[in-house]
């Protein structure tokens, strides 16, 4: 279903009439983690003045560490219905439990699949059957065939409004935190004819990075970026060290707007 054998086209998936695909490059950026309302409703509000026409942040945070800051579950997912309604931006947010899918489609307008539930195939078949857009995360540990077959198994309860993400596997590399593969953009394109957008946030995991992986994936022919941004990143209670910046937006904003014509 998600080959472009039977597909020769490449597909637009729209998230709250947002277009990702082939004609654009979409800039998804917010919060790693929701954790105050007015927390994101400035990063949202950055991440708008960048140029981005949705909005990320998660409510339920899959942590390595259990000791470490979870997500305030709705009352995170309130927060940020609360902020689209203020800026307009349609919400992705990430679902972890299959239990939790309903709770969350209700609010979000793109359900995102992490690195980590990659191939939880009960939370893939449950997001499948939401009727929400789903933004399926490479598992860091997953070829670029499992990741497709992970989508393969949205697809299959009747859902196509898909998009890849790549976000860095896990290699020997250890200055950075996970190693960008961006020859998965291409040869996912070539595969399949989901749109494949890059996390250049949580591959690299350091915000020096995140301008030039995000210069890289364009480079590549990726559909779509998603980027972390916090109004005060040295406070953030999640992946702080990787947010971009109030004074790294231009630069970002730059960065889009002098992308290479597309092909
Ligand atoms: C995220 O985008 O919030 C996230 C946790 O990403 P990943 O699953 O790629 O680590």
């Amino acid at each position: 279903l998600v080959s472009r054998d039977n597909h020769p086209d490449r597909s637009t998936v729209r998230v709250g009439g947002v277009p990702i695909g082939p004609d654009t490059v979409t800039l998804i950026a917010g919060p790693c983690a929701v954790e105050t309302p007015r927390q994101t409703l400035e990063a949202a509000l950055m991440a708008k003045a960048a140029g981005a026409t949705l909005l990320r942040g998660g409510a339920f945070k899959p942590r390595t560490s259990p000791y470490a800051f979870q997500g305030l579950g709705e009352e995170g997912l309130r927060i940020l219905a609360g902020v689209r309604e203020e800026t307009g931006l349609p919400v992705v947010t990430e679902v972890v439990d299959a239990q939790d899918v309903d709770l969350v489609a209700s609010y979000a307008d793109m359900l995102q699949v992490g690195t980590r539930n990659a191939q939880n195939f009960a939370l893939l078949q449950a997001v499948g059957a939401a009727g929400k857009p789903v933004m399926l995360k490479r598992g860091m540990n997953a070829t670029i065939e499992e990741w497709l077959m992970a989508a393969e198994y949205i697809a299959q309860r009747g859902n196509l409004d898909i998009v890849l993400c790549e976000r860095g596997i896990r290699t020997f590399e250890t200055a950075t935190r996970n190693t960008l593969d961006v020859s998965a953009v291409p040869v996912a394109q070539r595969l399949s004819h989901l749109p494949v957008i890059v996390d250049p946030s949580h591959s690299g995991g350091r915000r020096d990075l995140v301008l030039p992986l995000t210069r890289a994936a364009i480079a590549v022919g990726a559909d779509g970026v998603i980027i972390d941004v916090h109004p005060q990143p040295e406070l953030a209670l999640c992946d702080g060290p990787q947010a971009l910046v109030d004074g790294d937006l231009e630069e970002l904003a730059g960065v889009l707007r002098d992308l290479p014509p597309l092909l």
